[in-house]
């Protein structure tokens, strides 16, 4: 059965839509699948670059097939929310062991791979498949919230609700061009700042066209990050950084930094050649970053004691292993 939403959708997408995104070419279950990940919590222009390099060089299952969660945690250096690639290593394990390297095209199978909610299963179902499968990401609830006046009370009867009206008007056909068109209206008409109504197809059935912007609304609400402390010791000499693969799960779980001064690692000052500090400071979606690190440089590396994973890397290996922006700054001025 259509209606209206989504026709006129699929009419808007076809004329204005951003058909040219990377990821809206050559469409695959695994480049649809790695897109949904990458713009899960980023921005579309952060994406593009991304991954364009992450299709250079895994541009299919295949390909990925052998990476290690070290290379993809590098490729995704920058990207931030780390997880998303240790849950793409994840996935592809299970792809090859249990799915014989091939991409399920199940929706029960999708949604048990780490990573994929019922979204981003729907959206892999829709683009990939052409299956009419509803999905439910930031833009598209701000659409369907103000297209169908849905209040907000509690989050858990929201959700639902949005779900229910996101299956409701999603369409049988042509699932594929409404899908990418709902989520495209949602990021350039009907943003979380801008009711752009005058140049919305759905201006006439919309139940808040042309009211004002609801403050309670789904908008993003700008939060004061807590601060956390941290405070390093880089030590590196002409051509080898000293670096520990991060053990602590709360955020850069699996990347490399430099030793934390409280690690129990004993790093003797008085052999550096020079000392000097850098204070930077890097914002997290749920923390403020207040980062100290202690630059100490060597005439050679030295043994290092410790049960955690410390090498002395060579500089010109720092693009092979993932390491968190705010320190692969200060890495690429050594
Ligand atoms: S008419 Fe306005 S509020 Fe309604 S969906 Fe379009 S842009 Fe959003």
């Amino acid at each position: 059965m259509s209606n209206n939403f989504s026709e006129k959708i699929i009419s808007w997408y076809l004329e204005k839509g951003r058909k040219d995104l990377p990821w809206r070419n050559n469409i695959s279950p695994y480049r649809v699948w790695i897109s949904e990940i990458m713009l899960q919590q980023t921005q579309v222009k952060t994406v593009i670059p991304y991954f364009k390099k992450f299709i250079e060089r895994y541009p299919d299952i295949d390909s990925i097939s052998q990476a290690s969660e070290d290379e993809l945690l590098a490729i995704w250096s920058g990207l931030g929310f780390y997880k998303r690639a240790q849950n793409i290593f994840k996935a592809k394990e299970i792809i090859k062991n249990d799915f014989s390297n091939k991409f399920p095209d199940k929706f029960e199978e999708i949604l048990m791979l780490p990573g994929i909610g019922r979204s981003t299963a729907g959206a892999i179902m829709a683009i990939a498949y052409k299956k009419s499968y509803p999905i439910l990401d930031a833009n598209v609830k701000r659409v369907i919230t103000r297209y169908s006046g849905i209040d907000e009370f509690s989050k858990t009867k929201l959700d639902k609700a949005l779900w229910l009206e996101s299956t409701k008007l999603k369409a049988d056909k042509k699932i594929f061009e409404y899908t990418q068109g709902v989520m495209d209206l949602g990021a350039t008409v009907c943003t979380a700042k801008n009711m752009n109504c005058k140049n919305c197809p759905l201006n006439k059935e919309c139940e808040s066209a042309f009211k004002s912007l609801n403050k309670g609304l789904l908008l993003p609400k700008s939060k004061k990050l807590k601060k956390e402390k941290m405070d390093y010791v880089l030590a590196y000499t002409l051509d080898k950084i000293l670096l520990i693969k991060r053990d602590k799960k709360r955020f850069w779980q699996s990347l490399w930094v430099p030793i934390e001064k409280n690690s129990g690692i004993i790093i003797d000052h008085s052999k550096a050649e020079s000392i000097n500090k850098i204070n930077i400071s890097h914002k997290l979606s749920h923390l403020e970053l207040v980062i100290s690190v202690s630059l100490l440089k060597f005439k050679k590396p030295f043994d290092v004691l410790s049960n955690s994973e410390v090498y002395w890397i060579n500089k010109i290996d720092i693009d092979n292993i993932g390491v968190p922006k705010p320190i692969k700054d200060i890495l690429v001025t050594l």
